[in-house]
């Protein structure tokens, strides 16, 4: 969960909060398009109720950790693809799988 305090300090200096080493797997992101509109590793239906996570990467579109088969994890595990964020409109976050943080 994070508190309002912490996002608006997240809208501020993201690098300067000094508790941990930049992620260097952000380096050299180029825009991706995604893959699909919804789980490439479901059957259709199973990621009704899961976050959908685009690979920034290769745009693959998976299931995120919190839905019963973690599809994004499992394409972290086959591709070595570290970072994965929301397909959905709203807050903008980074998960790095490598660094096992948001990033
Ligand atoms: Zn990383
Ligand atoms: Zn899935
Ligand atoms: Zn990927």
């Amino acid at each position: 969960m994070i508190s309002r305090q912490n996002q608006a300090l997240d809208a501020g200096a993201t690098s300067a909060r000094g508790w941990a080493p930049p992620c260097e797997h952000l380096d050299g992101l180029v825009p991706v398009t995604l893959q699909s509109a919804c789980c490439r590793g479901c059957q259709a239906g199973d990621d009704r109720r899961a976050t959908l996570l685009t690979c920034l990467t290769c745009g693959w579109v998976a299931c995120s950790d919190g839905s019963p088969n973690q599809h994004a994890k499992t394409h972290y595990e086959e591709t070595g693809h570290p970072l994965a964020a929301p397909v959905a409109p709203g807050p903008r976050w980074r998960w790095c799988y490598a660094h096992q943080r948001l990033v």
